[in-house]
């Protein structure tokens, strides 16, 4: 399963950082755009399996979706793609292939636990 490997090495990261700073992590906040191939959904569940037995078990895996955005060679714009298997810009249908954002799968944030 794809998804299972990614969150093993999302755990991996997120323990190597929480072991430097000598904090216990409650959260792992990652951004992920629909380029990454990766399925919100999946990548949780896959989360939440990674994390047994680590000492992040029990935290949560906190994802925010971020929407494609391509550059039009031609308007000279950022653009929203309609379809994000089309690459093409919304407004004069030149082909974008140029991809801004939304090949997000990237860790921006940890919420560690309070030491009270
Ligand atoms: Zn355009």
């Amino acid at each position: 399963m794809h998804e299972l490997s990614i969150a093993m090495n999302i755990v991996e990261i997120a323990e190597e950082e929480a072991k430097q700073r000598g904090v216990e992590v409650s959260a792992v906040y990652l951004k992920l755009g629909p380029l990454s191939g990766v399925v919100k959904d999946a990548l949780i569940s896959a989360y939440e399996m990674a994390v047994c037995g680590t000492s992040l078990e029990g935290s949560r895996l906190v994802v925010e979706e971020v929407p494609v955005v391509v550059f039009c060679p031609r308007c000279r714009e950022k653009r929203s793609p309609r379809s994000f298997q089309w690459l093409c810009c919304p407004e004069c249908d030149t082909p974008a292939p140029e991809v801004v954002q939304g090949a997000e799968l990237q860790i921006t944030a940890l919420e560690v636990k309070d030491e009270t």
